[in-house]
């Protein structure tokens, strides 16, 4: 008999949920954290979809250590001198399943780890899962430090660079192209100096991205959400643009936060945090097989994240699919069959729900992301010319919009402008 019915590694967004619903099916389930506690290691911009968390727990926004409601959306194309941005506020951002939070981690994982423990999983925290035990091809257990430990069934939850994810079910180590550096920095300021600065009340916040300067024209792109009391600021490059990048990643994000857009928002702000983590970029087609012999993958041990450009989602997918894994899982050692066709059901499950869905329906895009270069220069610039054109007056003769603008839009080409639309509308 195993030592227990599941082992889940990794206590991060998909771990805790996953044995919170085997420990509430009354299934034994051990989680086995390599950090010193839940949330020590990791890490996001902080922005929040609630919808799938919802879903477990109906009364999380009472509970969870949330931070501001995100009420305002800007993204912003940024050249190295200027800002054009597109600032969105609805009500519908405020309601239901529609509502986000951001989030700092350090807070919010231990919350999630307390529910798992409360439904009855077991922790063990400080240690990393070295290896899975397999009998034949079969994932029968792990190995952490010196610990040997079985189970019918192992999920694993060890996030964007997992090391067991090949010895799991074969998957190979994610391509250059598929995997982003992030860098983060958390900037402490008075709550109502944030609220001001970002136009909203204490308890609501923006969500706000970045395009153009942020990574100097390399592919990836910046992003800031308001907290309660502080400010996350950071950017995210794939590995693959950051080894030709002439800046290193450090200085890349000390310059996005001195650029004329940011540094007013962040004036007087002491950084209290600074991190850096890999984050999946490949989107489905990066995706290994979710489901092998006594093993199931979720969240980013399995690459589900979507960066779309103007939404970044890893942790509503993350616990959309701990949920699933955790609740087929316990299907599957009812029906006594943890192989897997027994386990078959979980893939179906997120076939069925959101999170392959829209992983499917933007398998394009990080294909169109690795080659719209365009996107992340000249574009930016060419519409700085075109605002300049629009609002500056300094006594030099106006010349007609008809004339100006054409001539702007010819300097990136004009069968360069459509092929770049029309690429990125299919890969929307
Ligand atoms: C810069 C950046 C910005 C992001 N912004 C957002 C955002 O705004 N919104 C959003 O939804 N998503 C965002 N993401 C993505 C999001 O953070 C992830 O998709 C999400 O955290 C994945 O959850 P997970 O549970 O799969 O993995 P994680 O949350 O990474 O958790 C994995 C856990 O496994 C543990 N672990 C790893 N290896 C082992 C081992 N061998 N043994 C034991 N434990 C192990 C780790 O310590 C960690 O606790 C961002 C990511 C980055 C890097």
């Amino acid at each position: 008999m195993a030592d227990f019915e599941a082992i889940v590694v990794g206590s991060g967004c998909a771990g805790p949920i996953a044995a919170h619903e085997l420990a509430k099916a009354g299934k034994s389930v051990l989680v086995v954290e390599r950090g010193n506690f839940c949330g020590a290691k990791n890490m996001s911009g902080g922005r929040l979809y609630t919808h799938s968390l919802r879903e477990v727990f109906p009364d999380f926004e009472g509970q969870a250590p949330l931070e501001r409601r995100i009420t305002r959306e800007r993204i912003s194309l940024l050249a190295h001198d200027a800002n054009f941005t597109v600032d969105f506020t609805d009500e519908q951002l405020r309601e239901g399943n529609a509502g986000s939070y951001s989030v700092l981690r350090a807070k919010f994982d231990p919350w999630l780890a307390g529910k798992a423990e409360d439904a009855g999983a077991e922790y063990i925290n400080g240690i990393a899962v070295e290896s899975l035990l397999k009998d034949g091809g079969r994932v029968c257990g792990v190995r952490a430090g010196e610990d040997e430990i079985t189970a019918d069934v192992v999920i694993l939850c060890d996030g964007a660079n997992s090391l067991l994810a090949g010895q799991a079910v074969g998957a190979p180590r994610p391509a250059p192209n598929a995997m982003a550096v992030g860098i983060k920095q958390v900037v402490e300021l008075p709550k109502a100096v944030i609220s001001d600065r970002i136009l909203a009340s204490d308890d609501e916040g923006a969500a706000w991205l970045f395009v153009g300067d942020a990574t100097k024209g390399n592919v990836g792109g910046g992003f800031v959400y308001t907290n309660r009391e502080s400010i996350s600021i950071g950017l995210v490059a794939t590995i693959s643009e950051l080894a030709k990048s002439e800046t290193p990643v450090y200085q890349l994000l000390e310059d996005f936060k001195r650029h004329p857009a940011l540094a007013p928002l962040l004036a007087g702000g002491k950084v209290v945090e600074h991190s850096g983590h890999l984050v999946a970029e490949g989107g489905y087609d990066a995706m290994p097989p979710l489901v092998g012999e006594g093993v199931l993958l979720a969240g980013e041990s399995a690459l589900m994240c979507i960066n779309a450009g103007y939404t970044v989602r890893g942790m509503d997918l993350a616990i959309a699919a701990g949920m699933h894994a955790g609740r087929c899982a316990a299907a599957a050692l009812d029906a006594g069959d943890t192989s897997a066709d027994g386990l078959a059901g979980y893939e179906r499950a997120l076939r069925e729900s959101f999170v392959l869905q829209d992983l499917r329906t933007l398998r394009g895009f990080p294909h169109f992301m690795e080659h719209a270069t365009r996107l992340f220069k000249q574009y930016p610039e060419m519409v700085r010319d075109m605002m300049r054109e629009l609002f500056v007056v300094d006594g030099t003769p106006v010349q007609p919009l008809r004339k100006s603008l054409p001539r702007l839009a010819k300097g990136v080409g004009y069968l360069n402008l459509a092929k770049d639309a029309w690429k990125g509308i299919r890969a929307l």
